[in-house]
C-alpha cells in the first residue's frame, strides 16, 4: 500500500543526518487524510484501512523500505546564526516516486525527540498540525508552490505549551527538505565536499530540467541564479495574497522554491503593509512589505556557502555570488508586476502599470479595506460601480478616484471586459484560510474533538476561486470581535 521508497538522502554520508526511529505514541487516530495527494503520490488505497494509516501517518509502523533520519541543518532565525538546529521533532522516512516521476519526500512531524532536539519535546499540539494542514493545502489550490500535508494523526497523549493541548502527528511531502541553511550546516564547517554534494542534489532534483546551463560549467552559479528565481516567484504569490510568513529563518527557506513551516503565519485581512502577526517577531523583521527582502537576505546567506564552488579566486567569486543577489531585486521586481497585473485584469503590459498597482494598494491601505475581497469584487467593476466593492473601504475617496484610471487602462487590452473579469476571478481567490475561520476549526477539535468545522474548512479552501452557495460567511473578514491580531509558533 505505501509506495516503494528510495532512499536518496538517507544514502548520504552519515554526517548528513541522525539515524532516528519515530518514537511510539498511545494511540493513534487518523483526522485527517488527502487521498488526491495519496493518489499522486501512488499509494494503492484499494484496501482502505484506517488503523493501518494511523500507525504509519504517527510513526508508529515504519513503512517497508524506509530508513528513517532526522536532517541536519542549520540556520539563522531572525538574523543570528545557530550552526546545529536539525530536525528536532520531524524525521524523514524516505522519498517516493510520484506519478509524474518526480522525487517527493515524506517526513513525519511531531515523531518524537531527537539527537537535534535540544532540550524540547519533539512533539506536535494538534492545533500548529491543523494550521499547517489547512493552510499549506490552502496555498496549493492557490497555486502557490508549497509542501504538501498528507495526513494528520492525534497521538493520544498531551503535550504541554502554555496549556496542556492533544498531541499530532502531520506527515509533510516536499519536493525535498533541502534548505539554505542545510547548506550553512556544512559551510559553518568548513565541509566543502557536503556543500557540493547538496548542490548537486539540489540541481539533479529540482533544476536539471529547466536549465540546461545547470549541466555544464558554471553549474553552482546557475543554481544560486534559479534558486533567487524561483524565490523570486514565490514571494511576489505570497505578497499577492496578503500572506505572511511570519519566519523567513534561513532553515525555514527552501532550494526547491516551495513555501515551507507554516508556524505563526496569516492572511492580511485590512490591507497594511506593515502587518505582522508572529507573537515571537517584536521587531517586526518579517512584516508583509519586508518579505522580498528579506528573502534576499536569505540567498545571500546561500550565496555565502556556495562560495568556494563558484570560482577558486575567492574575490572573483565574491563578486559573482553578488551580482546575482542584486539580480534578485529585478527578479522580483518583475514578478511582482506579473502578479499585480494578473489581479488588475491586464494582459498587456504598459508602462505605468506599476504605478496603477501600487495606487490601488494605496486606496486599500487609506480606506482599511479587506484585501482579498478588495481584489475579488474589482471584476464586479470593470465596467460600473460596484456597492459591493465600495462597501470594504472605510472611505473609498481613493478608490473612486483610482476606477476610472484603471477602466481607462482597460480599455487598451483587445479582449472584452466580461473576459477580463473571469480572468481576475481566476486569480483573484474569495475564500482564503481567514485566521479566524482556522482558529474556530482548531479549536472544536482540540477541545471538542470535533473536526467537522475543520473539514468544512478544508472543503470551502478546495475551491477557493469558485463561489459556492451558502458559504458565504467563509469569505467574510474576521468580526471585530474574532479578529486575529496575534499568531504563536506552537512549537
Ligand atoms: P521551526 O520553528 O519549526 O522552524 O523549528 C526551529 C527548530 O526548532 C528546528 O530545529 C526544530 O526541529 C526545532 N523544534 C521546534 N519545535 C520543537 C519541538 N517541539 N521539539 C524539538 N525540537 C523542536
Ligand atoms: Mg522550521
Amino acid at each position: 500500500m505505501f509506495p516503494a521508497f528510495t532512499l536518496r538522502y538517507a544514502r548520504l554520508p552519515e554526517h548528513f543526518y541522525e539515524r532516528f526511529d519515530p518514537v511510539p505514541v498511545p494511540a493513534p487516530r487518523l483526522v485527517a487524510f488527502n487521498r488526491p495527494l495519496a493518489e499522486e503520490l501512488d499509494f494503492d488505497l484499494t484496501q482502505f484501512d484506517e488503523t493501518r494509516l494511523a500507525e504509519w501517518f504517527s510513526g508508529n509502523v515504519v513503512p517497508q523500505g524506509a530508513e528513517p533520519v532526522a536532517q541536519a541543518y542549520a540556520g539563522h532565525q531572525f538574523g543570528h546564526f545557530n550552526p546545529r538546529l536539525g530536525d528536532g521533532r520531524a524525521v524523514l522516512l524516505g522519498e517516493v516516486t510520484d506519478r509524474e516521476g518526480r522525487l517527493r519526500d515524506i517526513q513525519l512531524k511531531g515523531a518524537g525527540m531527537t539527537p537535534f532536539s535540544r532540550g524540547a519535546d519533539g512533539r506536535a499540539p494538534l492545533g500548529p498540525v491543523l494550521r499547517e494542514y489547512l493552510v499549506s493545502e490552502a496555498m496549493h489550490r492557490l497555486g502557490v508552490p508549497t509542501t504538501r500535508a498528507l495526513a494528520a494523526v492525534i497521538s493520544g497523549e498531551r503535550v504541554f505549551r502554555r496549556v496542556p493541548e492533544p498531541g499530532a502527528v502531520l506527515t509533510r511531502v516536499a519536493a525535498s527538505h533541502l534548505r539554505v541553511g542545510t547548506f550553512q550546516y556544512f559551510a559553518a564547517r568548513d565541509d566543502r565536499e557536503a556543500v557540493r554534494t547538496l548542490a548537486d542534489m539540489a540541481i539533479e532534483r529540482h533544476y536539471f530540467a529547466l536549465n540546461p546551463a545547470l549541466a555544464k560549467g558554471d553549474r553552482y552559479l546557475a543554481l544560486l541564479e534559479a534558486v533567487a528565481q524561483r524565490q523570486a516567484a514565490l514571494v511576489a504569490k505570497w505578497m499577492g495574497l496578503g500572506f505572511i510568513h511570519g519566519v523567513m529563518n534561513t532553515d525555514n527557506c527552501t532550494i526547491s522554491g516551495e513555501t515551507i513551516d507554516y508556524g505563526p503565519c496569516a492572511f492580511m485581512e485590512a490591507y497594511s503593509p506593515t502587518m505582522v502577526f508572529s507573537s515571537i517577531d517584536e521587531q517586526g523583521r518579517y512584516a508583509y512589505r519586508n518579505q522580498p527582502w528579506l528573502a534576499q537576505w536569505n540567498l545571500a546567506r546561500l550565496a555565502e556557502t556556495l562560495i568556494p564552488l563558484l570560482h577558486d579566486d575567492q574575490e572573483r567569486a565574491v563578486a559573482l555570488a553578488t551580482e546575482v543577489i542584486k539580480r534578485y531585486e529585478s527578479l522580483y521586481e518583475a514578478e511582482w508586476l506579473a502578479v499585480m497585473r494578473e489581479k488588475l485584469g491586464l494582459l498587456k503590459e504598459e508602462e505605468g502599470d506599476r504605478e496603477l498597482a501600487e495606487a490601488f494598494l494605496e486606496a486599500l491601505g487609506a480606506g482599511r479595506a479587506d484585501f482579498t475581497l478588495g481584489f475579488r469584487r474589482l471584476a464586479e467593476a470593470v465596467e460600473v460601480d460596484a456597492p459591493g466593492l465600495a462597501e470594504l473601504f472605510d472611505n473609498d475617496r481613493g478608490l473612486q478616484e483610482w476606477l476610472p484610471r484603471w477602466r481607462e487602462r482597460l480599455a487598451h487590452e483587445d479582449v472584452g471586459r466580461e473576459e477580463i473579469a473571469a480572468r481576475m476571478n481566476a486569480v483573484n481567490p474569495l475564500y482564503i484560510p481567514r485566521n479566524h475561520q482556522v482558529e474556530r476549526v482548531i479549536a472544536a477539535a482540540a477541545e471538542q474533538d470535533d473536526f467537522a468545522p475543520f473539514d468544512a474548512l478544508r472543503e470551502v479552501l478546495a475551491e477557493p476561486f469558485t463561489e459556492q452557495p451558502g458559504r458565504e460567511a467563509y469569505a467574510q473578514p474576521a468580526p471585530p470581535t474574532e479578529r486575529v491580531f496575534r499568531t504563536f509558533c506552537g512549537t
